[in-house]
């Protein structure tokens, strides 16, 4: 997928918001959502995209949807502070699959950090369990 790729209406985070398939929401309004990453990195790993905005990646997406998107990871990086109370907090974006990006629906990873929790590499995460996930969310949902 290179950086000018279309952008697929079947991507995986393009079915999450139709609510084709499943996913463990944090916060949803009109125009952002954000939830949690089905193979996090670390507890508390979340994402967050815009709803209508159909851009792959940083570069096609209107700068009034990103402030929306970057508005929102703030918001979220604060409550999983609050909520999870963790020693770093890594945000990151990959555009283009050889970035390392492997959905191509914008997004942001919000990844806490623990010092005495081993944190997985990007990609090399598996699945967690649903009920910790939901759990996770509420927390986070609660200190928004
Ligand atoms: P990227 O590699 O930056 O495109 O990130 C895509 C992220 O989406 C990865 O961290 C995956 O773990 C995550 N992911 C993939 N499928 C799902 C899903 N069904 N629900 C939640 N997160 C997902």
């Amino acid at each position: 997928m290179s950086l000018k790729t279309q952008y697929d209406n079947g991507n995986i985070f393009a079915k999450i918001i139709r609510g084709d398939i499943p996913s463990t929401k944090i916060f949803e309004d009109d125009n952002i959502l954000a939830f949690m990453d089905a193979f996090p990195q670390s507890l508390g790993h979340c994402l967050v995209i815009h709803k209508t905005a159909t851009a792959t990646n940083i570069l096609d997406i209107e700068t009034a949807d990103l402030n929306k998107v970057t508005s929102a990871v703030q918001k979220l990086a604060r409550a999983v502070n609050a909520a999870l109370q963790p020693d770093g907090i890594r945000v990151a974006q990959f555009n283009g699959a050889p970035a390392g990006q492997t959905v191509f629906h914008l997004h942001f990873h919000i990844i806490p950090i623990y010092e005495n929790m081993d944190t997985s590499q990007h990609g090399e995460s598996k699945a967690s369990d649903p009920e910790m996930l939901q759990a996770t969310a509420e927390r986070i949902h609660q200190a928004l």
